[in-house]
């Protein structure tokens, strides 16, 4: 695995290796280093996992492309810094990308149960009343979003969503998030972390999961996992993760993690993870 610095812009096509490239690498609060926020980049084609308040600022900066570029978009839960530029994204599809760019309507990876929570509980108030047609119908998610349906791989011993996208394999789990230890995980919020081409574990937003590291963490070749660095009651804590063993600890990357973290002792860990830096797994 390489990891390197893009040239000034990022391209958002390759040779067909697997790569991701970290648009922010910060928890929600955080001053530095935008929020965590990444793009999966295989081949013609790329998703963008997450886009949040910071990322309308994040993604040219890092990235040196216009925001307007973004095809596919992939959320994994409804925290502000996770999904709050998904409208910004929506709105500049239609009104500018697709108007004056002839560019097509931007895709949404998401599974039915999650896109009525997304639609009715965040994004429908600044986003249907842009526009009523002669019938006096208001927009709705199908008119912003072209969407694209994982299938349910399995429900035990934890919900798992399957999708290949243009050659892109993903499982999309289900993470303990919230509320506060929602053990067991059916009865938390609807919050999911990835596995990307068999090999890249994305933990997304959760809590210390044993039961979850046990799924994949011998088929994970390298794992990014959040963190903060003290007890937290809705993220892993470095001391936890700290218990891992050795040759978990080598393989995992830690990101989503609070403001000067080169305060905080990692030895034995991959690494933090570096913001508008390229993870080529070749
Ligand atoms: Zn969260």
């Amino acid at each position: 695995m390489k990891i390197l610095k893009p040239d000034e812009k990022l391209s958002l096509q390759n040779d067909g290796t697997l790569e991701i490239f970290f648009i922010g690498t910060g928890a929600a609060f955080a001053q530095q280093h935008y929020q965590t926020n990444f793009l999966i980049i295989k081949g013609n084609h790329h998703i963008l996992v997450d886009f949040g308040t910071t990322g309308p600022i994040a993604f040219p900066s890092t990235t040196g492309c216009n925001a307007v570029e973004v095809q596919t978009i992939l959320p994994t839960h409804s925290h502000f810094d996770h999904i709050g530029g998904i409208e910004y994204l929506a709105l500049l599809n239609r009104y500018v990308g697709m108007t004056a760019m002839q560019r097509p309507k931007l895709q949404m990876i998401i599974n039915e149960q999650y896109q009525r929570v997304l639609w009715e509980m965040t994004l429908r108030g600044g986003m249907e009343w842009n526009e009523v047609n002669r019938e006096g119908e208001r927009l709705s998610f199908g008119d912003f979003f072209d969407i694209v349906r994982p299938t349910l791989k399995t429900q035990e011993p934890r919900e798992i969503w399957e999708l290949d996208f243009h050659g892109i394999h993903l499982e999309i789990f289900r993470t303990n998030h919230l509320p506060k230890q929602p053990f067991p995980w059916q009865q938390g919020f609807i919050t999911y972390g990835l596995f990307v081409d068999h090999r890249v574990f994305i933990s997304g937003d959760t809590v210390f999961d044993q039961e979850l590291l046990d799924i994949y963490v011998d088929r994970a070749e390298y794992m990014f996992h959040d963190s903060q660095f003290f007890p937290n009651p809705v993220h892993a804590s470095l001391p936890e993760l700290r218990t891992l063993p050795e040759h978990v600890r080598e393989k995992m990357f830690i990101v989503h993690y609070p403001d000067n973290p080169e305060q905080h002792d990692i030895t034995g860990f991959a690494g933090w993870t570096k913001q508008g830096h390229r993870y080529i797994f070749d």
